[in-house]
């Protein structure tokens, strides 16, 4: 059976994507850090809905950590394979460069940009040898436009999109596609202590974004009618620059 691993799926973005691909029929592994509790109620929703779902926590952040958790799962599940992988758990550590602290840059390049390398490279073995696979990435407006006070954010995000088109023309052929989508405000907890009025002047839709509007680009971009579209960045930001 072909699963779909969503990381970061307990809460935001992560969640609406694991609602999104199981409502498409996945049995879905909702990846969380620490937070148990929402990543339960995210499979009590989809469980609610009829579809199934089991949880997996580990910190994408930590090499060893990833590749012990899908090789336990992968043993526990012999004859089925994750063949659709969403890299979505991130983090934000804002600040101007000047203030950086070295913590703030290595703990958002390891979550937002390493991840992608632990997890990928592991999953990617049966996605080729199956030859059918679907990776998409949350990258964001800020690693297209860069934000100020986000140059580790920034850094991943645009790093990730570069990853992305790479690693796209490394495996098309295997029917694997590999592309991005990148938000612009949506409204989740990582939003939640921004000045939403103030910045909703700047958006052309006049608003922040839902999470199941960058749900459903996810869906499509998994779906067998984005068969042809590898290595593309589909920006979902109410019109905001890109
Ligand atoms: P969020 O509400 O803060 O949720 C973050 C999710 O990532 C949670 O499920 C969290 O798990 C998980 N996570 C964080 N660090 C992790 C780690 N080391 N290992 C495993 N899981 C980890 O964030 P969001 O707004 O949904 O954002 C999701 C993605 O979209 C991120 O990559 C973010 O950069 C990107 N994005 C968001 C926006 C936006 O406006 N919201 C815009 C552009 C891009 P726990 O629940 O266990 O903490």
């Amino acid at each position: 059976m072909k699963y779909a691993l969503v990381t970061g799926g307990s809460r935001g973005l992560g969640r609406a994507v694991c609602l999104k691909l199981s409502a498409m029929g996945y049995p879905v592994l909702i990846n969380y850090k620490s937070n148990s509790e929402a990543a339960q109620e995210t499979k009590s929703l989809i469980e609610e809905a009829g579809g199934n779902a089991e949880l997996m926590p580990f910190d994408v952040s930590v090499q060893s950590e990833v590749e012990k958790a899908v090789d336990e799962w992968q043993e526990s599940h012999p004859e089925d394979y994750i063949a659709v992988l969403v890299n979505n758990a991130g983090i934000r550590r804002d600040n101007l460069m000047i203030f950086m602290q070295d913590d703030d840059w290595n703990s958002v390049l390891n979550t937002n940009l390493n991840s992608f390398f632990f997890l990928t490279r592991r999953v990617l073995k049966n996605m080729l040898s199956k030859r059918w696979g679907r990776i998409v990435n949350m990258a964001s407006l800020s690693g297209i436009k860069g934000l100020p006070g986000q140059t580790n954010y920034s850094a991943a995000k645009a790093a990730l999109i570069g990853a992305t088109k790479a690693l796209a023309q490394e495996v098309a052929a295997r029917k694997v596609t590999v592309n991005a989508v990148a938000p612009g405000f949506i409204a989740t907890d990582m939003t939640k202590e921004l000045p939403e009025d103030e910045l909703k002047k700047m958006i052309p839709v006049g608003r922040f974004g839902k999470p199941e509007e960058v749900a459903s680009a996810v869906g499509f971009l998994v779906s067998d009618e984005a068969a042809y579209i590898t290595g593309e960045v589909i920006s979902v930001n109410g019109g905001l620059y890109t």
